[in-house]
């Protein structure tokens, strides 16, 4: 089963909150499937859906026929459109809720009691049809919370949370690359101290294994010391490229400034 059809299962166990909900939720349903009435038409989809439009219409609920003014109206209102012609993808792969209108101006008078109620819709056209959609993964949750009467913003909530921890994830690489400066500025340290003990014609003076590192440092400035280390003739560690290198720092800096 589709995110949407998870969503809507779940829409459709929603309580009324007042006698005009039940209307106002007719009038979003119809107004988005096309139609403005429910007299003889044939109810177009299966389901928990078709059950609960059959049954409001077998009840001799009449879709309201003025804008809903009550707050639970209008979001009952929403939840018609939507259980009509709305998606909502999984939050997963990308934040995007819509509502497809089938009939003119059934997008316009959505998007204002979108608006009335807080909402930020976008429009846009597709095949020639309005439709409405809202990207912002807070408004996502907010409104499936209230379409579900609390009972489904939950799981889009804790699929938030999942991102950010897969967000802390990236900030985790961009830890490493904060690593690699570091690496960065040692390197450029140790080639200043080598290019000095030179500028001072020391460096022929230095013990063989240190000159050795030293101009590997300076061939392979952005390499860590574990590849520098494995470049050497006795093959070694990070910790004796470490110590070996130190030691190079350490002479140039006792020839002063
Ligand atoms: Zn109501």
């Amino acid at each position: 089963m589709s995110f949407s059809s998870e969503i809507k299962q779940i829409l459709c166990k929603t309580e009324y909150e007042c006698p005009g909900c039940r209307s106002a939720e007719l009038a979003g349903f119809f107004r988005f499937t096309g139609r403005t009435q429910a007299g003889g038409m044939r109810i177009p989809v299966s389901g928990a859906v078709g059950t609960r439009i059959r049954r409001a219409v077998e009840d001799g609920v009449e879709p309201m026929r003025s804008a809903p003014e009550n707050s639970c109206c209008r979001i009952a209102y929403i939840r018609g459109a939507f259980l009509a012609g709305g998606s909502v993808s999984d939050p997963q792969k990308e934040y995007h809720l819509e509502f497809d209108a089938k009939a003119d101006g059934g997008a316009e008078e959505l998007a204002e009691i979108l608006k009335a109620q807080g909402f930020r819709p976008k429009k846009t056209l597709r095949k020639g049809r309005e439709v409405i959609y809202i990207k912002e993964s807070s408004q996502i949750a907010d409104l499936i919370g209230y379409m579900s009467g609390g009972r489904a913003g939950l799981e889009i909530l804790s699929v938030q949370v999942e991102k950010e921890l897969k967000s802390s994830i990236v900030r985790q690489v961009n830890c490493d690359s904060a690593n690699l400066n570091k690496l960065a500025r040692a390197s450029s340290r140790q080639i200043a101290a080598i290019k000095k003990i030179k500028a001072a014609r020391k460096w022929s003076a230095m013990p063989e294994v240190l000159r050795e590192i030293g101009d590997l440092r300076l061939r392979y400035p952005d390499i860590s010391l574990e590849a520098l280390g494995k470049m050497t003739k006795q093959q070694i560690g990070k910790s004796g490229v470490n110590h070996r290198l130190h030691r190079i720092i350490e002479f140039a800096d006792s020839l002063g400034s």
